[in-house]
């Protein structure tokens, strides 16, 4: 099957932006054919803009917690109209939409390729059928460790690196996840000992081991199997005034090694200001752009209706009050993590949500890679990710994020620098933040831009100066080559993804886990084993990312 897609403006992530031609050749991109090649589909897209698919490197979307927001708040499944300003940008809202819907509205966007971020060991399978079921996107997760006991416990005793380094590689491979996921590191333990913090270097009320020790062993062993997903954190103190000292600990945690640090947002607050409530934005950006061993992701706060969904209890439940509709879950998930599921509604004129909402915007304009920040709602704990079009609204147009910035909680505005920022971010830059940027430390060398030889995953766009209406209704969208969505209609898609790591497992694992396992968690290792052939039903394909080389 070849496709021929003529004339289009291709913006790449890569700073060549030009007008050229496509072929998509049996799901691939190549810049030319054999003369006698037959085309299949010839498209005309003189005028519009061409990127490759959008990737979301972090978005609740499988896994119980999902399910269980679904059953708490039904009325936020179904997607609904929701203003977000009174110039009219009307966005479709559905915090935790079905999978068919999830799938659909990434679609609607140009997105093919999404990772789910908090895949509880215990519940890998159920996360990997729901990912299954959610059509047109490619997916893979990542394994929530750091809570566990029984690393937790290992640490403790001592246990050897090469003994972490093994358990993070059977972990992996059991549970098919392409990457390693940290959330308040052995704070969700402790919450379960009735300790309501944990901060940096403070030690685990029943194990001697701070967080510090479990990042610094987690991010080692990352390293070492050569993982090409830095150790994805979710540093403790979440939301806390004052919580930047924490979170730059977090990253120096690590002694210079790859982190990824997620819904930044969240994690650089300061105690200044009139209510005791201010911006680190400036600080953090500062330690990124000075330290190119950290990637972070924003989880930007949208105004409306969403739900909070976290495997971080210990401040879910500090947040209880705060729940509106006034309904929540908590839960303990085995000895692996847990959950709480808080529903939120972030106000317009309430003060802290207007500083939030700016230090998103702050952190994406200070930052000044593109590949190393990345566009998230933390879907849909800052808003749901059918917001991303208004987002990138915001970010490409001053005059925009100003019209609504004036309207935000006086506060916040004599206190906001985001005024002093100028910055618009261009089609190329965009194309880094969503599509370049996360291919590249997710180790999907086969995606990320329209160079020959990619996955022929392109998005066809309508040129506008408002970007939220352009990257909201592409014209065409092709996975794999396949044309999947045209003028508003969505398409059969046939062929899926779900992206592993796939390291190498040493037998002595096995042997000390076979011992280990049962005692620790009351049923046997092969009850928790994914084998290959459980994700290939229904013709559905893995891919392992690429390591990183040694050199
Ligand atoms: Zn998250």
């Amino acid at each position: 099957m070849i496709t021929h897609l003529a004339n289009g403006m291709c913006v790449d992530g890569v700073g060549d932006t030009k007008v050229r031609s496509l072929y998509l050749v049996n799901g691939l991109i190549a810049e030319s054919i054999e003369p006698t090649a037959k085309i299949d589909a010839n498209y005309d897209v003189r005028g519009k803009v061409l990127m490759a698919g959008g990737i979301d490197l972090h978005t609740h979307i499988g896994g119980g917690k999902v399910n269980i927001a679904r059953l708490l708040l039904p009325e936020l499944v179904l997607p609904k109209i929701e203003s977000f300003d009174s110039h009219g940008i009307r966005q479709l809202s559905a915090p935790v939409p079905t999978t068919w819907e999830t799938g659909l509205r990434y679609l609607e966007m140009g997105y093919t390729t999404c990772m789910e971020p908090a895949v509880l060991p215990a519940n890998a399978r159920q996360a990997h059928r729901e990912m299954a079921d959610i059509p047109w996107l490619d997916t893979g997760g990542y394994l929530l460790l750091g809570n566990d006991r029984m690393l937790l416990r290992w640490i403790a005793e001592g246990v050897s690196q090469e003994q972490i380094n093994q358990y993070v590689a059977w972990m992996l491979k059991a549970h098919q996840c392409c990457g390693v996921k940290v959330v308040n590191a052995g704070g969700i333990d402790a919450f379960k000992f009735n300790q309501r913090h944990l901060d940096v270097d403070e030690s685990h009320p029943v194990f001697p081991v701070t967080p510090r020790d479990i990042l610094r062993a987690l991010a080692q062993a990352v390293d070492e199997l050569r993982l090409a997903h830095p150790l994805h954190v979710h540093c403790s103190n979440l939301g806390v005034p004052g919580n930047i000292a924490s979170t730059l600990k977090t990253l120096q945690a690590v002694e210079g090694r790859r982190i990824h640090l997620t819904h930044a947002q969240f994690h650089c607050y300061g105690t200044g200001g009139p209510h005791g409530f201010s911006s680190e934005a400036y600080q953090l950006a500062e330690y990124v752009n000075w330290n190119s061993h950290v990637t972070i992701d924003i989880g930007q706060v949208l105004f409306g209706q969403t739900v909070t969904i976290s495997g971080d209890t210990m401040h879910q439940f500090a947040n209880r009050n705060l729940a509106r509709p006034r309904k929540v879950i908590f839960q303990d998930l085995e000895c692996q993590a847990g959950c709480g599921v808080v529903p939120f509604r972030y106000k317009q004129d309430q003060y802290v949500h207007g500083l939030q909402w700016t230090i998103g915007l702050e952190l994406c304009l200070r930052i000044l890679d593109p590949t190393r920040v990345f566009l998230t709602t933390d879907h849909p704990n800052g808003g749901p990710f059918t917001a991303y079009p208004h987002l990138l609204r915001l970010l490409t147009s001053y005059d925009f994020r100003m019209s609504i910035f004036e309207r935000l909680h006086p506060d916040v505005q004599s206190s906001s620098s985001l005024p002093s920022l100028k910055r618009e971010y261009t089609l190329e830059e965009i194309a880094q933040m969503t599509r370049r940027g996360p291919a590249k430390i997710l180790g999907l060398q086969d995606r990320g831009t329209l160079e020959s030889g990619k996955v022929a995953d392109v998005v066809v766009y309508d040129p506008s100066e408002k970007l939220d209406t352009m990257f909201s209704s592409p014209t065409m969208v092709f996975r794999h080559g396949e044309l999947v969505y045209r003028d508003g209609q969505a398409l059969k898609g046939s062929c899926k993804t779900t992206i592993v790591a796939n390291p190498s497992v040493e037998t002595s694992m096995n042997a000390r886990l076979n011992r280990e396992w049962p005692e620790q968690y009351g049923y046997n290792t092969d009850m928790v084993r994914i084998v290959d052939e459980e994700l290939l039903s229904g013709g559905h394909r893995l891919k392992a990312a690429t390591p990183l080389s040694s050199s």
